[in-house]
């Protein structure tokens, strides 16, 4: 547990820092812990040393966890298909990788069913595929802004705002103009539908310092709390 509070608190000094740097107040950007291939034993001692917001990119890991991990609250950041979405929603309070109308009103739907671990709107943020890149799922950005009138709709969602994953380069650098591009697709879209939340999904272990300069409000960070994962 004190490795991982060590590495909790150098992460959040790094987001400190990089928010100050861009004027910003750090206590408007999150921190989630992305859990992949982290087993729950290691889960709970993050929970113990503050690490209570937990992130995962399967719905399936994340079902087999989250019993094991009391008084974690989890959030699914990785693509999710539309027969996993009713476990999902028993299970998140926010799903970070909606990338379709169908998949918003599935999500909605089960909401309304009851299903959710907390009463009231599942928080979502649309996930952009800012860059074009043929390897990564999201909106294209123009294809958002015609899908946004059909999602902003859905009663049960709460539009947090948008999602991006950065471009992986040598250095954080290249992946700052994704997190500019973002959030200037946040700034246009917000003008037209204010449902859209002004929340900023980005930065990962290379890159959360630069997405935090250029506006994140939840950085989704891994490798740099828990160390590098085994290759799957
Ligand atoms: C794995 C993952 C992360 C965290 O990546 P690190 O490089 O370990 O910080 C963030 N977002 C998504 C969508 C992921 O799949």
């Amino acid at each position: 547990m004190a490795a991982l509070a060590a590495a909790r608190t150098s992460v959040l000094d790094r987001v400190a820092a990089a928010a100050v740097r861009a004027r910003r107040d750090p206590a408007t950007v999150a921190l989630l812990a992305v859990s992949k291939t982290v087993p729950p034993e290691r889960l709970r001692a993050a929970v113990a040393a503050g690490l209570t917001l937990l992130g995962e990119n399967r719905v399936q890991e994340l079902a087999q966890k989250a019993p094991l991990v009391p008084g974690a609250t989890w959030h699914l950041v990785g693509h999710l298909q539309g027969n996993k979405a009713r476990r999902a929603v028993e299970l998140c309070t926010a799903v970070h990788s909606v990338d379709s109308v169908g998949l918003a009103a599935r999500l909605d739907r089960l909401v309304g069913e009851g299903m959710g671990p907390v009463p009231g709107p599942l928080s979502v943020y649309l996930e952009v595929n800012v860059d074009d890149d043929p390897a990564k799922s999201g909106f294209r950005p123009r294809s958002l802004a015609e899908a946004l009138p059909a999602i902003a709709v859905l009663p049960r969602l709460r539009l947090e705002g948008l999602m991006t994953i950065g471009r992986l380069g040598d250095s954080a650098e290249p992946a700052r103009a994704t997190f500019v591009a973002l959030r200037r697709l946040s700034d246009r879209l917000r003008t037209v539908q204010p449902r859209l939340g002004a929340g900023l999904s980005m930065g990962m272990s290379d890159d959360f310092e630069v997405a935090v300069e250029e506006g994140a409000t939840i950085v989704r960070v891994g490798r740099a709390l828990f160390g590098e994962r085994p290759s799957r």
